[in-house]
């Protein structure tokens, strides 16, 4: 039998520790998928203060390593806790860079210290393997906080036997944000100067810790097939597209799987009651649980609801929903939103609920409770998204039977297909251009289905039966894997 792959799953969140979106989703479920086809895997990710406070277990491993950052020599503690009990989670601590409210930026903007912060923890993980003596076949790494890891492997650890075979794979979750910081920080990451120039690691005269990830990486992939193709384009690469098609021989589209343990109705503790197909007719139980909660009128239990939960950020399609307020709030529905993000967001959201308080319920928050909520008793989910690099809330409604609303961009495009009333096929309902009037009328069309029981029943059959586990995508990882551990093999013999 071939010795198990040794996988390093490197991330800065994974939940249950810390989460901010979609990654921390991907990260605490994929490893146990990859684990369960034979892969040895630990992850590695920051010691936060929501970790440390969390209740979590993890305990101080009682050692100390020494990370250099410019001409200086900054000590981490190492904390060790557990995924599925038998995944190892490292913990890089510093309370000077991760002992603070949020991840990587407040409602007003981003950590001045960003770039030391993951320069230190990038650098943290290579010192981390010398101290175990842990040599990974592969450094799954996430996102720009970590794209610095190949330039190191490319390196300063290029001559270190324990790295000598160890190939990084790198999967962009978002293209938008890119870790852009000032050329005078270079000094600080410690990599060879030749490394900043516009093949490498600069952009525009400034860092691209992206960019880094993307040109050293051994292997690259996007969250989704077409997100994969739409980041090649002046449209959706932010300035990326060049590089990324230079790459495309080595640019995949895996799309993120699921945690059925997590988000589904047939077990899910968050529910006032669980459903399933079978039994559909509690979800209008924990409708009307939902509109209790949110205090709306039990008379919208017949109207079809609407839900979203989000980032509130420009990405997600906020100002086309502005756009048509009035129409939709003028048809016979309801519309809960749960979401925190830009503060311009924050303050729309709550004039739209005194505007229309016997329609709308906000909640200015992250709650993960809630979300659960949302899912199971809003009859359609709604994602009207400029760009989607893969989204998993469509896919979690997808199995409560709550019908996605989308707009035809990366991983919407790739898990949503229109309701053909002809055929009975189809899933959801999807616009493409970015057009408020498209998605006014697209909810139009969708309503229209809702009480048409024989095509709402089909809808909902074939909503919750569609299968997005983590299996075929951990597969393709795996045998992402294998490309890559051969490419570096190639570039050491050739
Ligand atoms: P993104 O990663 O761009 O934020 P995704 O759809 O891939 O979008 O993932 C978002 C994840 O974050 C989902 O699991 C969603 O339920 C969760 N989420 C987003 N906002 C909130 C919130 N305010 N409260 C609870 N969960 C949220």
């Amino acid at each position: 039998m071939d010795k198990p792959l040794q996988i390093l799953f490197a991330t800065p969140e994974a939940v249950p520790f810390a989460k901010t979106g979609g990654l921390a989703d991907v990260a605490g479920s994929l490893p146990k998928s990859l684990q369960a086809l034979g892969c040895e895997i630990k992850l590695i990710m920051p010691y936060y203060r929501i970790v440390k406070e969390s209740g979590l277990p993890h305990q101080y491993l009682g050692e100390e390593i020494e990370v250099p950052i410019g001409d200086e020599k900054l000590k981490a503690d190492i904390y060790l806790g557990h995924l599925n009990q038998d995944i190892p989670v490292y913990f890089i601590g510093r309370e000077e860079f991760f002992d603070r409210e949020y991840l990587y930026s407040t409602p007003k903007g981003d950590y001045f210290d960003n770039a030391e912060r993951f320069i230190f923890f990038s650098k943290a993980i290579f010192i981390f393997c010398q101290r175990m003596g842990f040599s990974p076949d592969i450094i799954h790494h996430h996102e720009w906080q970590t794209g610095l890891i190949p330039a190191y492997l490319k390196s300063v650890y290029q001559n270190d036997p324990l790295f000598s075979h160890t190939a990084a794979v790198f999967t962009i979750h978002n293209i938008a944000y890119q870790g852009l910081f000032k050329k005078e920080k270079f000094w600080l990451t410690g990599l060879p100067t030749e490394m900043y120039n516009p093949e490498g690691i600069e952009f525009w005269e400034r860092i691209n810790f992206m960019k880094a990830g993307i040109v050293y990486g051994d292997a690259i992939n996007t969250v989704s097939q077409k997100y994969s193709q739409e980041i090649q384009t002046p449209e959706y690469g932010y300035g990326l597209e060049g590089i990324l098609r230079k790459k495309r021989e080595n640019l995949y589209g895996i799309l993120n799987g699921v945690d059925y343990e997590d988000w589904d109705p047939s077990h899910d503790p968050h529910l006032i009651a669980q459903y399933d197909l079978k039994d559909i007719s509690r979800k209008r139980d924990c409708k009307k649980d939902l509109l209790k909660e949110f205090h709306l009128p039990s008379s919208l239990e017949n109207a079809p609801l609407l839900g979203m939960i989000s980032r509130l950020a420009d990405q997600k399609g906020f100002d086309l929903l502005m756009e048509i307020l009035e129409q939709l709030f003028a048809l016979n529905i309801g519309f809960v939103l749960l979401g925190t993000g830009e503060q311009k967001y924050h303050d729309l959201f709550t004039q739209v609920a005194r505007k229309y308080p016997q329609k709308a319920g906000i909640r200015i928050a992250y709650d993960d409770r809630l979300a659960h909520k949302i899912e199971a008793g809003a009859d359609f989910f709604l994602m009207p998204s400029k760009y989607e690099p893969c989204g998993l809330n469509q896919i979690y409604s997808l199995k409560y039977g709550t019908i996605p609303v989308v707009r035809a961009t990366g991983g919407l495009d790739d898990t949503i297909t229109h309701y053909d009333p002809a055929t009975k096929k189809g899933n959801g309902f999807k616009f493409i251009r970015y057009d408020a009037k498209e998605f006014l009328n697209t909810i139009k069309g969708a309503i229209s289905f809702y009480s048409q029981p024989e095509h709402w029943r089909q809808l909902l059959r074939n909503a919750m039966t569609a299968d997005f586990s983590w299996e075929r995508s951990a597969e393709a990882y795996l045998q992402l894997y294998r490309k890559a551990l051969e490419k570096k093999r190639g570039s050491i013999s050739g």
